[in-house]
C-alpha cells in the first residue's frame, strides 16, 4: 500500500517505461505477446496472472486500469470488463452454483435485475429481494443455500442509501458474500470494502470514464475471489479492451477533479429542485430530507451526480419536462460530462413489470437527472425554463 494521496495514486500509479522513456502510457494494441524459448512460454502458462500471455487474459493496459481501481478501494486485487454487466455476470458466474441463492436489494441496475429473474433461475440459482429502506427484511431471507448479498447504494434510479456497515455485518454474521455495485458513488466518494464488502463492482462506463466515450466494468476485492472471476473470465471472453482499458485509465486521472465538480454542481441543481414550484418531490442523498441523510453522511464523502426528481402532475408533466429540455441530453447514460435525463419507467427500467417498478421505487413520473460539468447556472435554467414550460 501506498502512502500517497488518491488524487497523487491516480496520476502517478503508471506501469513502467519502456525504452523509449515515454511520460504518459502508450497503448498496447496488441492482440498476443512473445516469448524467448519454450520454457519462458512453459513457464507463463503454468504460473497464471504472471505475465501477459494474450489479451483475453490481460493485457498491460488493462493491468494499469485494474491496479488504479484496486488502490482506490483499498482492495486486494482486481479483473477488468468490456462492461458493467460482464463484471456482475462474470462476478455471479464464477462464484455461484446450481442451488445457490442471492439476497438482493430490488432497486438494482434493470440488466441486472433481469440476470436475476430471467437467467439465473435457468441454473437454479435463485434471488430473494428486500427493500433497501427495510433492512430488517434482509435477515429472514438468508437460508443455508444463501451464498451473496447484493446491493447498490446510491441506487439506480431512486438513489436510495442503503448502510453498507449494517450489510457487512449481516455479510459476517451468515457468512455470506457481500457484493456491492459502487458505480453510483465512485472510489472517490465511497469504498465499500471499508464496511465489509468482499468484492466492489464498477461500471467504468460512467462517472469512471465521465466522458461518455467507453465501455467498461471492473471488480475488485478479495484476491481468492478475484482469482475465481479472472479464470471464468479468462476462459468465457469477457475481457477489456486494450484500447478502452487506456482511455479508463487516463480518465481516472481526473476523477478526483471531476466528482467533486460533478457533486457541487448536482447540490446546487438539487436545492434549486427542491424549492421549485412543479417539483413534487427530489431526492439526492446530501439534502437534509434525503430519507437516509444521515446514513449517507456516514458512508459518502459527497452526494454524487445524480438526482431523482417527481414532476407533478405524473407520467404526462414528466415527459413534458423532457420534450421541452434545449440543452440538457435525453440519453440512457450517466456519469457523462454533458448533463442526461432519464425517464426510468419507459427506458432503462421499462423490463420491470409496474408492479415490479413501483417496488423499486420507480413511479411513473421519476426523472433521473445525470448532472453534468456545464456550467451550473446553465443546467438550473434549461431545467427551469423547461419545467415553466
Ligand atoms: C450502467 C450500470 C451497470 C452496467 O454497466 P454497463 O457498462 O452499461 O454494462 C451496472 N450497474 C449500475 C449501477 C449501472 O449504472
Amino acid at each position: 500500500m501506498s502512502d500517497k494521496n488518491f488524487e497523487t495514486e491516480a496520476i502517478r500509479n503508471q506501469m513502467k517505461r519502456s525504452q523509449f522513456q515515454e511520460h504518459s502510457t502508450p497503448l498496447y494494441l496488441t492482440s498476443s505477446f512473445v516469448f524467448e524459448d519454450a520454457e519462458e512460454m512453459r513457464a507463463a502458462f503454468s504460473e497464471e496472472n504472471e505475465r501477459n500471455i494474450y489479451s483475453r487474459f490481460s493485457n498491460p493496459n488493462m493491468t494499469e486500469f485494474t491496479d488504479k481501481v484496486v488502490q482506490m478501494e483499498g482492495a486486494e486485487a482486481g479483473y477488468a470488463f468490456a462492461t458493467g454487466m460482464a463484471a456482475v455476470f462474470s462476478t455471479f458466474a464464477a462464484l455461484l452454483s446450481s442451488g445457490d441463492h442471492i439476497v438482493s436489494a430490488r432497486s438494482v441496475f434493470g440488466s441486472t435485475h433481469t440476470l436475476f429473474t430471467k437467467y439465473f433461475p435457468k441454473w437454479h440459482i435463485e434471488t430473494s429481494y428486500f427493500d433497501i429502506n427495510n433492512p430488517e427484511e434482509i435477515e429472514p431471507l438468508i437460508t443455508p443455500s444463501t451464498k451473496i448479498l447484493y446491493a447498490e447504494s446510491p441506487t439506480n434510479p431512486g438513489v436510495d442509501i442503503i448502510d453498507l456497515e449494517l450489510l457487512g455485518n449481516i455479510a459476517k454474521k451468515y457468512n455470506l458474500l457481500l457484493v456491492i455495485d459502487n458505480c453510483f458513488a465512485t472510489p472517490y466518494i465511497q469504498q465499500p470494502i471499508k464496511f465489509g464488502a468482499d468484492l466492489v463492482i464498477h461500471s467504468a462506463t460512467k462517472l469512471m470514464d465521465g466522458q461518455g466515450r467507453v465501455l467498461g466494468g471492473v471488480v475488485v476485492g478479495k484476491s481468492e475471489l478475484v482469482r475465481e472471476i479472472y479464470l471464468f473470465s479468462r476462459n468465457t471472453g469477457p475481457a477489456l479492451s486494450p484500447f478502452n482499458a487506456w482511455v479508463l485509465s487516463k480518465s481516472l486521472e481526473t476523477l478526483a477533479v471531476r466528482v467533486e465538480k460533478h457533486c457541487e454542481n448536482a447540490l446546487k441543481v438539487a436545492e434549486f429542485l427542491e424549492s421549485h414550484e412543479k417539483i413534487e418531490k427530489v431526492k439526492y442523498p446530501f439534502l437534509v430530507s434525503h430519507p437516509q441523510y444521515e446514513i449517507a453522511k456516514k458512508q459518502m464523502k459527497l452526494g454524487g451526480n445524480i438526482i431523482a426528481v417527481e414532476v407533478k402532475g405524473g407520467l404526462e408533466a414528466g415527459r413534458d419536462f423532457l420534450n421541452a429540455l434545449k440543452m440538457c441530453s435525453l440519453s440512457a447514460n450517466l456519469g457523462d460530462t454533458r448533463t442526461i435525463v432519464t425517464h426510468p419507467a419507459s427506458t432503462t427500467h421499462s423490463k420491470l413489470s409496474s408492479e415490479e417498478q413501483l417496488a423499486a421505487g420507480i413511479t411513473p413520473g421519476l426523472v433521473r437527472i445525470s448532472v453534468g460539468l456545464e456550467h451550473v447556472a446553465d443546467i438550473i435554467q434549461d431545467i427551469n425554463e423547461a419545467l415553466m414550460g
